[in-house]
């Protein structure tokens, strides 16, 4: 599909949520039954006239240790083939958390090749946004963050601008 956006990030960091608010009432939910993509979820809409798909993925890892890596490769892979621009999202609340690192050590090689944005979600107020700044440690996008409320939806505009940009 043209014009599609892959948000992807460990479970809990507000992806749902900012799926909900770029797909307004446009939802369209299709539940793909095979084993890995069953917890994606796709939806529409648009921004400054450009039109847009929205993947939600799941960010679960199930088992243990040893197929983490594995597991989240599969997810990345997937949704960096399905998009055309991806945004890794974590969460400025809880602070950097060991899978974000396991998903930016994936996200990393695929770097260059797809526009990938760091978007640190939760960001509710300036001095959560100001808090942001360990997420430079992931080495994942161009140098920027995108400090955004998910909830309530503050920096959502410039993202969707920088976004919109590609298409
Ligand atoms: P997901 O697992 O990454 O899809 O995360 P969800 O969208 O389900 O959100 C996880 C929790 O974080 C929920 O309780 C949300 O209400 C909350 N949440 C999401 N975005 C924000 C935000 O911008 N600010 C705050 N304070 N909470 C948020
Ligand atoms: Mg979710």
């Amino acid at each position: 599909m043209k014009n599609t956006i892959a948000i992807v990030g460990r479970p809990n960091v507000g992806k749902s949520t900012l799926f909900n608010r770029l797909v307004g009432q446009r939802k369209a939910i299709m539940d793909n039954e095979s084993g890995v993509t069953r917890d994606r979820h796709y939806g529409y809409g648009d921004w400054t006239g450009k039109y847009y798909s929205v993947i939600d993925t799941g960010g679960y890892v199930h088992g243990s240790d040893d197929v983490f890596e594995e597991e989240i490769r599969k997810q990345v892979k997937l949704a960096i083939d399905e998009a055309d621009v991806v945004l890794f999202m974590v969460d400025v609340d809880a602070g950097l958390h060991g899978l974000d690192e396991e998903f930016a050590n994936v996200m990393r090689r695929y770097q260059g090749k797809k526009p990938i944005y760091l978007v640190a979600n939760k960001a509710d107020t300036n001095a959560r946004a100001h808090a942001a700044g360990e997420f430079y440690a992931l080495g994942i996008g161009d140098g920027d963050i995108f400090t955004i409320s998910s909830q309530n939806g503050s920096g959502t505009g410039d993202l969707l601008d920088a976004v919109v940009s590609h298409f």
